[in-house]
Order: structure tokens, then sequence, then C-alpha cells
């Protein structure tokens, strides 16, 4: 299936997912219930803003109810969270999605411990988080799940049961942010792999590389570009990116290229240098069409779930 020399292909996988999520909003909406997923978004981040265009965009073509709550960059966390609840009165929506980063003075705890556990659709509430921590997970997040989705289909196409490969393996992952490498070692552990967790200590204790280079699965969510080097990987492992970097693009000689308006020229690239560590891995996820093409879809999986329960109550 995903692995296609040794490229782990979100892409394709998005496309099979989109079609699947289609007919399933398709079904409910036709017993009665309209799938619907709702974004928060406060003040100007772009990378928050686009990411409120792409759940729009997904939504539409699956066919979901979308509800877009956009608040000025000066509001309070209490305003923020006053949005939150009110959307968890709303009949016609299952998922909220508070878009992070809020605006500095905009406290995280206040906004997500407002959300309805039952519409948190990215385990972002706290009662939440706490179910996955004790292995009976209410519902997953995204981004770590998207990982390990991947992760799955390939091993499938490998022809190992996908249940069963991780076990025993030793998995690195790069990052412990609350949304995904915190939630990537306890998904790895649902999966009997031994997992270790590196981060920024690590790296000034100097033993990173010594780490990631004894991964036979390693996941990396640190938020650098192309930091992870053919040096720090196994060969053969299997190494899954997180990362989503904007970066200039460069011509042969390290200058800027710029466009038709004289501005330079960017590209996005994950945080690992996938031209080498392709040479080295057993098989990569790509950015973009890697993790961030599947996590948008397993969101809106979610929001489906949501509202099929919501629908048997
Ligand atoms: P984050 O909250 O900034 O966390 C970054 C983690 O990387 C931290 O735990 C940090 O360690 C660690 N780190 C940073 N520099 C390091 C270094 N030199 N050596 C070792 N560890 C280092 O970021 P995030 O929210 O997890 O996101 C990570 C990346 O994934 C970003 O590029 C983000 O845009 C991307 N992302 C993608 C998706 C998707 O769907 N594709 C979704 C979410 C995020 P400390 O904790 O010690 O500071």
């Amino acid at each position: 299936m995903t692995a296609v020399g040794n490229l782990i292909d979100g892409a394709a996988v998005a496309v099979q997912l989109k079609a699947e999520l289609t007919a399933e909003a398709g079904a409910l909406t036709a017993a009665g219930v309209r799938p619907g997923i709702a974004t928060v978004l406060a003040g100007e981040d772009y990378g928050a803003r686009m990411y409120r265009r792409s759940i729009e965009r997904i939504a539409a073509e699956i066919g979901l109810v979308y509800r877009d709550v956009t608040l000025p960059a000066d509001v309070s966390a209490e305003a923020v969270a006053d949005g939150v609840r009110a959307l968890s009165g709303d009949q016609e929506i299952h998922g909220i999605l508070p878009l992070r980063p809020f605006p500095a003075g905009v406290s995280e705890g206040t906004v997500l411990d407002a959300l309805d556990p039952a519409k948190d659709i990215d385990c972002l509430h706290p009662a939440n988080a706490g179910l996955l921590a004790l292995g009976r997970p209410s519902v997953y997040p995204a981004t770590p799940w998207a990982c390990f989705d991947l992760l799955e289909r390939y091993f499938a196409g490998q022809g190992l049961d996908p249940r069963r490969a991780f076990e025993g393996k030793e998995l690195v992952i790069v990052g412990r942010s609350n949304n995904v490498g915190k939630p990537a070692y306890l998904l790895a552990l649902e999966r009997n792999a031994t997992p270790t967790t590196v981060h920024s200590f690590t790296s000034r204790a100097g033993t990173l590389d010594a780490h990631t280079r004894r991964a036979d699965i390693l996941i990396v969510a640190m938020g650098k570009a192309e930091f992870v080097k053919a040096s720090m990987v196994k060969p053969g492992a299997i190494v899954v990116d997180v990362g989503v970097n904007s970066v200039p693009v460069l011509d042969a000689s390290g200058q800027p290229v710029l466009d038709d308006r004289g501005r330079p020229k960017r590209r996005t690239v994950g945080d690992v240098a996938f031209d080498e560590v392709r040479q080295v891995a057993a098989a990569v996820t790509p950015v973009p069409g890697g993790v961030g093409a599947v996590t948008n879809l397993l969101l809106m999986k979610n929001v489906i779930r949501a509202a099929a329960h919501a629908g048997r109550r």
C-alpha cells in the first residue's frame, strides 16, 4: 500500500480516508444526524488561521456542518472559554476544536477545561487526556494517531500484523509536547513497543543521537527544520516526521530565490532531512504529504464518531 520505494505516502492514505469518511458522513446525514465541527480561533496567528482554513475546506469536502468562531487577539481567556461553552450547547455541532497557539495572556487551561469532553475531538480536555494515560482512551489525539495509523498501514503492507508489529520495538520520540510527543508515548505503550522520549534537555546532555540511533521506529516532533540527519538514524529504521517548518528556497549558491514580486520564496519541510535520511531508513514519511495529510482526516473521523454517538443518545 503506502510505501512506494521507501516513502510512506500519507497523501494516498488521505485520499482513501476521505472517501470512507464522506460515505460515513453521508449515511449519518441520511439517518438524520449531519455531523458538525466548529473551530474557535482567537487572534491572528498565521499557523492557526491556516489550520482553520484547511479544516473548513475538508469539512465541506466530506459534507460536514462547519462553524467558525473567530475572536480578536485582545480577548480574555474567559471570553474564549465562553465561546467554547456556547458551542457545547449547540445541537448541530458534535466536535469543537480550539485552535492554538492562543494569544498571549489566554491560558490554555481555562479554554480547554471549558470543552465538553463529549465534543473534544483532539483529546485536549483533561478528562480525555487522563483516560488516554490510564489506558482507557475515549478519543485519540489526531496527530499522534496519524503517526501510528501510517505505521500500521506500512506494517500491513509488509505482510505484518499491524497490531503486533510494534511489540518490543525500540520506539524513540523526539519531543514531549502535550499534543504530539506525550500522547505518542502512550500510543506506543498501547502497542507494546518500548518507547523513549527525548527532548531539549537530552540534546543539552549530548545524548540525543545515541537515543535516536537506537530507534527501530523514530517519531520526530520538534519543530526544527531538517534537524534529524542520516547520521542520527539507525540503518533500516522507520522514520515518521511530524514537523512542519517554512524555510526560504535557496539557489545553488545559497542565495534566496525571489518570487515575481521580489519576495523570498518559501517551502515547507519537516524536522527530518528527508533526502539523506531516505538513504539509510527502511521508510520515511515526507513533508508535505505525510502525517499532516492524515491528521485532519482523523480529526474528522472523531467528529463523525461523536455525531454517531450523539445520534444514539
Ligand atoms: P512544541 O510544543 O514546540 O514541542 C517541541 C518539542 O521538541 C519539545 O518537547 C522540545 O523539547 C523538543 N525539542 C526542541 N528542540 C529540540 C532539540 N534541539 N533536541 C531535542 N528536542 C528538542 O511542538 P509540537 O506542537 O510538538 O510540534 C512539533 C512540530 O510538529 C512542529 O513543527 C509543528 O508544526 C508540527 N505539528 C504537525 C502536526 C501535523 O499534523 N503534521 C500537528 C501538530 C504539530 P522541550 O520540551 O525540552 O522544550
